[in-house]
């Protein structure tokens, strides 16, 4: 009997979460991977810059990973490539917008010379070993974003990377329907598609709907306009640049990465800018107020961002006042909620105008809602569907969608990171797993914050820290100086002196037991003393905070 040739599907990312995208083809000895996005942090992980895929099985197969290839140039799917390429140095394509993003973010880390980064532009193909690669346009919030088809040994994989199907997409650049449509009619062996907005019955609106809501609220501002919005939705910059053209207004860029990106986009085409509309900060602040647009980062009410600081007064170069109009073209990401809504009273404080989220049209998603997530699956047909870009109840139900158009449910694969998802032409199977997760970014450090420092700096954020300095004498035994104790967000010490003389009795008395019980071990030394001030600060104040005894010999 001939064994029939496997093809393997192996997600590093982006299952169970949204974000940090990263998807794994594999056939014999070759690896190709898609994407290799970055997430941001939840709050619960304290000081985390930022969360990548554990990439230890594209390691452990070093050898054999024949290149990366890109949808799109969103953080999610591009945002942890210096982090890989540092220890993968493999060919990366991707469109010319999406190469434009990632060189930036290579060039200020110092690894652009050595990269190996090839362009590509909608309908190319390309052969990395086994695999052919076909690129296909798709809309999406950030121009150049493109879908996968993938012909391998065993068929042809449709990844869809993210999208949406606007019928008036801002740049024009519609979704090549016909050539999905192309694939279908030969046959797809497997699809995998972004699963973000199953959630949503009917269709995403079209991008355009944002440019007639500018161009109400631009009609009707008499002050000042601030539009925050995400840096890399080009098109959105694109219509409020448009829009602030037709009003006679200047516009002033704010915030580094959206100056980043409209120059990038601009240098390379997708940013259309009238002549001198563009103007600095400075000169923005000399020019009559309706005559201003400020375009700026900070829709999600980032604490550092500039519209935040505007909010809270605390911008250096524009100040918010009555009758200026503030447009907040964005939805919150979940667990940003609350940031936005302080940001908005904050505005509202101020005597600002503001147009955000509950005035309809004021932002589109860049995904697909539910009859959009179909017709992809009625135009590529496939034989096995795998819902990729999603929370478990999104993948769930994208699941579920896929059943409901006719998909069997035994060609329908809900995985997690890290499982092996094995296909034939004829069946498919969850096969094993290997190793996946989370590596945590801190400042310079990668993967060296774990379980244990974040649990120390949860107590620390919880109760603080108390330090006990005390010095012993060698030869008795005796205590020479101290005990003294120094506390940080514990409580404040000047209001509680009489707690930390009692603090510090009690270590006297732990230390006393312990000479009584002639331990020597410095170990159980500081552990005793630390169990008993624990014991004693929980039954004074009901907190636990963490206790750093500190016992020198001399
Ligand atoms: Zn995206
Ligand atoms: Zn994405």
């Amino acid at each position: 009997m001939v064994r029939e040739p496997k093809l393997y599907i192996v997600p590093l990312g982006g299952l169970g979460e949204i974000g940090k995208n990263m998807m794994v083809v594999r056939y014999g000895e070759n690896i190709l991977v898609i994407d290799s996005g970055l997430m941001f942090p939840e709050e619960d992980l304290l000081g985390i810059d930022m969360v990548i895929p554990d990439i230890t099985y594209l390691l452990e197969n070093k050898n054999i990973v024949r290149g990366i290839v890109l949808t799109h140039g969103h953080e999610d799917h591009i945002g942890a490539l210096p982090y890989v390429l540092r220890e993968l140095n493999v060919p990366v394509y991707g469109t010319r917008l999406t190469l434009g993003i990632l060189k930036e973010k290579l060039r200020e880390r110092q690894m652009v010379d050595e990269a190996k980064l090839y362009c590509v532009k909608p309908r190319d193909i390309i052969s990395i070993g086994p695999f052919k690669i076909e690129f296909i346009r798709v809309s999406h919030s950030i121009p150049d974003a493109v879908s996968l088809a993938i012909e391998t040994p065993v068929g042809v994989i449709v990844h869809t990377g993210d999208f949406k199907l606007d019928q008036t997409p801002v740049d024009g650049e519609v979704t090549d329907f016909n050539r999905l449509a192309q694939l279908g009619e030969k046959g797809v062996l497997v699809l995998l598609s972004d699963s973000t907005n199953v959630e949503r019955p009917g269709y995403t609106l079209s991008e355009k709907v944002v440019g007639q809501t500018f161009d109400d609220s631009f009609r009707q501002a008499n002050e000042r306009i601030i539009v925050a919005t995400f840096a890399s939705n080009v098109h959105r910059l694109q219509q409020a640049i448009t829009t602030a053209y037709r009003y006679k207004r200047k516009v002033a860029v704010v915030g580094r990465s959206m100056v980043n990106v409209v120059n990038i986009a601009r240098e390379l085409g997708y940013l259309k800018v009238p002549e001198d509309i563009l103007i600095e900060l400075d000169e923005a602040g000399r020019l009559p107020r309706n005559q201003v647009v400020y375009l700026t980062t900070g829709s999600q009410g980032e604490p550092m961002s500039a519209l935040t600081r505007m909010a809270s007064r605390d911008h250096r170069q524009v100040e918010i006042m009555p009758g200026d109009t503030i447009i907040i073209s964005a939805t919150p990401i979940p667990g940003n909620e609350k940031l936005v809504a302080r940001v908005i009273d904050q505005l509202f404080k101020l005597g600002a105008n503001v147009i955000y989220e509950a005035v309809s049209g004021i932002h589109v998603s860049g995904h697909p809602s539910q009859e959009e997530l179909k017709l992809m699956i009625n135009l590529v047909k496939p034989k096995f569907f795998i819902p990729v870009h999603g929370e478990y109840r999104m993948l769930i139900k994208h699941a579920r969608l896929a059943r409901e158009m006719g998909i069997p449910e035994s060609n329908i694969f809900v995985a997690e990171n890290g499982q092996v998802l094995e296909l034939s032409r004829r069946s498919g199977r969850l096969a094993g797993r290997v190793t996946a997760g989370r590596v945590l970014v801190d400042g310079l450090g990668v993967g060296d914050v774990g379980n244990i420092v974040l649990r120390d700096r949860r107590q620390l954020s919880q109760d603080g820290i108390l330090i006990v300095v005390v010095t012993i004498s060698k030869e008795s035994g005796q205590i020479i100086s101290g005990p003294d104790i120094v506390s940080r967000g514990f409580v404040y010490v000047r209001e509680s002196e009489e707690l930390m003389e009692d603090a510090k009795g009690k270590v006297k008395l732990a230390l006393d037991k312990c000479s009584a019980k002639k331990m020597s071990e410095w170990a159980s030394i500081k552990s005793m003393v630390r169990d008993d001030l624990s014991r004693f600060l929980y039954e004074k104040t009901r907190r636990r905070p963490m206790i750093l005894p500190i016992i020198m010999e001399i």
